[in-house]
Protein backbone atom coordinates (compact mmCIF):
# COMPACT_ATOMS: atom_id res chain seq x y z
CA UNK A 1 0.00 0.00 0.00
CA UNK A 2 1.51 3.41 -1.18
CA UNK A 3 1.98 6.13 1.29
CA UNK A 4 0.58 8.95 0.01
CA UNK A 5 -0.38 10.35 -3.51
CA UNK A 6 2.85 11.70 -4.80
CA UNK A 7 3.85 11.05 -7.89
CA UNK A 8 6.99 11.51 -7.70
CA UNK A 9 10.15 9.89 -5.96
CA UNK A 10 12.14 12.63 -4.14
CA UNK A 11 15.30 13.04 -1.77
CA UNK A 12 15.74 10.56 0.71
CA UNK A 13 18.73 11.77 2.20
CA UNK A 14 17.34 14.04 5.46
CA UNK A 15 18.33 17.81 4.17
CA UNK A 16 19.22 17.32 0.66
CA UNK A 17 17.46 18.10 -2.13
CA UNK A 18 17.61 15.43 -4.82
CA UNK A 19 19.92 16.03 -8.07
CA UNK A 20 17.18 13.18 -9.99
CA UNK A 21 13.13 13.26 -9.90
CA UNK A 22 11.47 10.45 -11.28
CA UNK A 23 7.95 10.68 -12.41
CA UNK A 24 6.62 7.81 -11.20
CA UNK A 25 3.29 8.79 -13.45
CA UNK A 26 5.20 8.19 -16.52
CA UNK A 27 7.40 5.37 -15.89
CA UNK A 28 7.04 1.72 -16.84
CA UNK A 29 9.82 0.70 -14.63
CA UNK A 30 11.67 -0.66 -17.27
CA UNK A 31 14.71 -0.48 -15.64
CA UNK A 32 17.15 1.20 -17.99
CA UNK A 33 17.61 4.17 -15.91
CA UNK A 34 19.05 2.33 -12.51
CA UNK A 35 20.81 -0.32 -14.86
CA UNK A 36 22.84 2.26 -16.70
CA UNK A 37 23.21 5.06 -14.12
CA UNK A 38 27.32 4.43 -13.77
CA UNK A 39 27.21 5.47 -9.92
CA UNK A 40 24.20 2.84 -8.74
CA UNK A 41 22.13 6.47 -7.51
CA UNK A 42 18.90 4.96 -8.59
CA UNK A 43 17.40 1.60 -7.40
CA UNK A 44 14.11 0.16 -8.20
CA UNK A 45 11.65 -0.72 -5.46
CA UNK A 46 9.57 -3.30 -5.80
CA UNK A 47 7.23 -2.33 -8.42
CA UNK A 48 10.17 -1.73 -10.27
CA UNK A 49 9.96 2.02 -9.74
CA UNK A 50 13.02 4.21 -9.62
CA UNK A 51 13.80 5.36 -6.17
CA UNK A 52 17.03 7.99 -5.89
CA UNK A 53 19.21 5.54 -3.25
CA UNK A 54 22.33 7.16 -3.45
CA UNK A 55 21.39 10.89 -4.36
CA UNK A 56 24.97 12.14 -2.88
CA UNK A 57 26.67 9.71 -5.92
CA UNK A 58 25.21 11.57 -8.20
CA UNK A 59 27.60 12.78 -10.80
CA UNK A 60 24.47 15.07 -12.98
CA UNK A 61 25.84 13.08 -16.08
CA UNK A 62 22.25 12.70 -17.27
CA UNK A 63 22.59 9.22 -18.93
CA UNK A 64 19.23 8.27 -16.84
CA UNK A 65 17.36 10.73 -17.87
CA UNK A 66 18.77 10.89 -21.78
CA UNK A 67 17.66 6.99 -22.16
CA UNK A 68 14.53 7.42 -20.15
CA UNK A 69 12.12 6.15 -23.24
CA UNK A 70 9.12 7.98 -20.92
CA UNK A 71 11.17 11.38 -20.81
CA UNK A 72 10.36 10.24 -16.80
CA UNK A 73 13.41 11.21 -15.29
CA UNK A 74 14.67 14.83 -14.71
CA UNK A 75 18.03 15.67 -13.76
CA UNK A 76 18.46 18.98 -12.19
CA UNK A 77 22.01 20.74 -10.78
CA UNK A 78 21.71 20.32 -6.71
CA UNK A 79 20.55 23.85 -5.41
CA UNK A 80 23.27 26.19 -4.58
CA UNK A 81 21.17 28.91 -3.54
CA UNK A 82 17.94 29.54 -3.40
CA UNK A 83 15.12 30.28 -5.65
CA UNK A 84 13.29 32.99 -3.02
CA UNK A 85 10.63 34.84 -5.16
CA UNK A 86 12.93 36.03 -8.01
CA UNK A 87 10.94 35.63 -10.97
CA UNK A 88 10.74 38.02 -13.81
CA UNK A 89 9.18 38.68 -16.78
CA UNK A 90 5.72 37.86 -15.05
CA UNK A 91 2.71 39.50 -16.54
S1 LIG B 1 14.11 4.54 -17.59
FE1 LIG B 1 12.26 5.79 -17.25
S2 LIG B 1 10.56 4.37 -17.54
FE2 LIG B 1 12.40 3.12 -17.25
S3 LIG B 1 12.48 2.69 -15.05
FE3 LIG B 1 13.68 4.55 -15.38
S4 LIG B 1 12.22 6.25 -15.05
FE4 LIG B 1 11.02 4.38 -15.35
S1 LIG C 1 22.54 11.75 -13.60
FE1 LIG C 1 24.03 10.08 -13.96
S2 LIG C 1 24.85 9.62 -11.93
FE2 LIG C 1 22.99 10.81 -11.60
S3 LIG C 1 21.35 9.27 -11.35
FE3 LIG C 1 21.41 9.80 -13.51
S4 LIG C 1 22.76 8.30 -14.48
FE4 LIG C 1 23.13 8.23 -12.26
Amino acid sequence: MATGASADTEATAPGAISPVVIDASLCKACGICSGLCPKGVLEPDQGGIPGVAHADECTLCRICELHCPEFAVSVRARASRRASGSFEGEG
